[in-house]
């Protein structure tokens, strides 16, 4: 690990201005960042803590949930207010990483957690997210965790969590304070970014912009699924994932709000599928066309090529569990 700096903030005002200085980096929980520190793969010439912000609440709000940005995992999952209204939210973030790790991951730090692509995290490969112009070390060597949509010619790496896939599917807002201490929302869905040729940006955090919440809508009536495919059962990243929250009314989908997890750069939301499904009466073939529609431009490179017809079948398994159809 190189050596840094280390400061406090006692307020989002003192901590986005910090922030707002090269080589600065936020640490919350740090149990991603710490990981890339020691890898040196992150070097930050200083960091600010702000776990002295104080500001850890749940609180009801005139729409839905305001859950701060320093609210743990654990906190976010245990609140009986989610586990009743938003229990696709409880599963995805009980199906991630362990309960240590969830007891000091933060969710704002969730949200901006870094790719596990094996070349970022190895400083002596090429990786463009880590060192712009390298190359991507992926692109022709191990890569059977990368992403099969939303990739670009300069990186192919996956956004890894869970917590965000929900928040996806259950279109959250992501509440940022910027250096003046002026805020604005943005959509969970639009929070994270593809790598065009810019891998190197994995979100739309502007220099000196902090998450300082996350706002979720006002509940609604369905079924709520978080379905991880992983290669063991527990302690581990997601092959593919789906949030699903799918209503059935008076025989036809009223509902269908799907968002997938470590196939792209990015929790991944097509539109077209809830254009397809609402409406519908729920059934094998429908599933099959929604599953169709959602990788009709997924493309692998080899080593990965088996994530679409994983994606395609957890989609369906995942619908058919919602609408509680059986083949
Ligand atoms: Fe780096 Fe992205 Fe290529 Fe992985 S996929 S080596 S993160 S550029």
């Amino acid at each position: 690990m190189k050596n840094f700096e280390y400061a406090g903030a006692e307020t989002v005002e003192r901590a986005t201005m910090l922030c707002a200085e090269k080589g600065t980096k936020a640490i919350a929980g740090g149990t991603n960042l710490i990981d890339l520190m020691k890898l040196q793969v992150e070097t930050p010439a200083r960091l600010v803590d702000i776990n002295s912000l104080d500001d850890r609440r749940i609180e009801d709000t005139a729409t839905g949930l305001r859950i701060a940005a320093l609210a743990s995992n654990t906190a976010v999952a245990v609140d009986q207010r989610i586990r009743v209204d938003y229990p696709v939210l409880v599963k995805a973030i009980l199906a991630g990483a362990t309960q240590q790790l969830r007891n000091k991951a933060s969710v704002g730090g969730n949200l901006g957690q870094r790719t596990r692509c094996p070349y970022f995290t190895n400083i002596d490969q090429p990786c463009n997210k880590r060192q712009p112009g390298s190359g991507c070390g992926a692109l022709k060597g191990v890569a059977r965790i990368h992403a099969i949509l939303g990739t670009s010619l300069h990186c192919i790496a996956t956004y890894p969590g869970d917590m965000a896939v929900a928040m996806a599917a259950l279109d959250a807002q992501v509440e940022i304070s910027g250096p003046d201490n002026e805020r604005r929302t943005v959509p969970v869905r639009e929070f994270h970014r593809c790598p065009g040729d810019t891998p190197e940006l994995d979100n739309i955090l502007g220099s000196g912009e902090l998450v300082v919440a996350v706002h979720l809508p006002a509940p609604v009536s369905g079924k709520q699924l978080y379905r991880k495919v992983r290669e063991r059962s527990s302690y581990a990243f997601a092959l593919c994932s789906v949030a699903a929250i799918v209503d059935v009314k008076r025989g036809k989908i009223a509902r269908a709000d799907l968002a997938f997890g470590s196939i792209a750069p990015k929790p991944w939301v097509d539109e077209r599928l809830a254009q397809m499904l609402v409406g519908e009466k729920p059934g094998m073939a429908l599933f099959e066309k929604a599953a169709d529609v959602l990788v009709d431009v997924a493309r692998g490179v080899g080593d990965n090529d088996y994530k679409i017809p994983l994606v395609r079948r957890t989609l369906i398994a995942t619908l058919c569990e919602a609408t509680e159809v059986w083949a």
